[in-house]
């Protein structure tokens, strides 16, 4: 068994307390305590790190869309220098295989509050970036889970957001459309969690075409 990131034997840095799980374990004892997982106090909607109970990024949504159609975003690790340098080999490098480096935990985020047989929805890319990347990372993502896929959602917009700023994402046009009507339950899966501005235009599609509950499982929240 070798560490999906620096591809170390993981048998090695076995000790009596790894012993009975190195098995499953696709990530060495070093490369793990690289990646940070989130720690309260968080946001009760998006995990976001603050004090307050709503976070400012949650609150401007809801101040300037009426209601939020997003439910609740959960999201398992922070933005760190390690998690950069992982999601550029992952997304721009296209390293499919470093999906798996975040299996076990991707997997008991979804079961710590969702229940099984809930549909997911992998947020689109364009057509373009499929072809440059070779796969869509939030599909790679929703694979994990072996849960449905809801696949009636395309996108029809462009994908550079990381610019504006949050009163051009709000003013921007929906980049998504729907193709299905959609589930009643619906968990959106994207690689990362920066203003929620992508997940809650797809939220806004799915609500509006009758879903009643969306949230989203997002791997980082930046
Ligand atoms: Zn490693
Ligand atoms: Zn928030």
């Amino acid at each position: 068994m070798h560490c999906k990131i620096c591809l170390q034997s993981i048998e090695k840095d076995t000790t009596w307390s790894t012993l009975f799980d190195f098995r499953e374990r696709t990530l060495c004892l070093s490369c793990d305590e690289q990646l940070e997982k989130i720690r309260e106090p968080t946001c009760k909607k998006c995990m976001k790190r603050t004090e307050e109970k709503l976070c400012s990024d949650c609150m401007f949504w809801e101040q300037h869309l009426g209601e939020d159609p997003l439910d609740r975003n959960i999201s398992i690790y922070t933005y760190n220098e390690y998690m950069k340098e992982m999601m550029s080999r992952f997304k721009y490098r296209g390293d499919y295989e470093i999906v798996y480096a975040w299996k076990d935990s991707f997997q008991q985020a979804f079961h710590a509050h969702f229940s099984k047989g809930i549909h997911l929805l992998p947020i689109p890319l364009a057509e373009s970036r499929i072809f440059d990347r070779g796969f869509n990372q939030a599909e790679a993502l929703a694979r994990l889970l072996d849960q449905p896929l809801f696949a009636g959602m395309i996108r029809t917009g462009q994908e550079k957001q990381s610019k504006r700023t949050k009163w051009e994402r709000l003013s921007a046009k929906n980049p998504f459309e729907l193709i299905e009507t959609p589930p009643e339950n619906v968990i959106i899966i994207d690689d990362l969690f920066t203003t929620g501005s992508t997940v809650r235009f797809a939220a806004q599609l799915l609500k509006k075409a009758g879903a009643k509950c969306v949230s989203s499982l997002t791997l980082v929240r930046s």
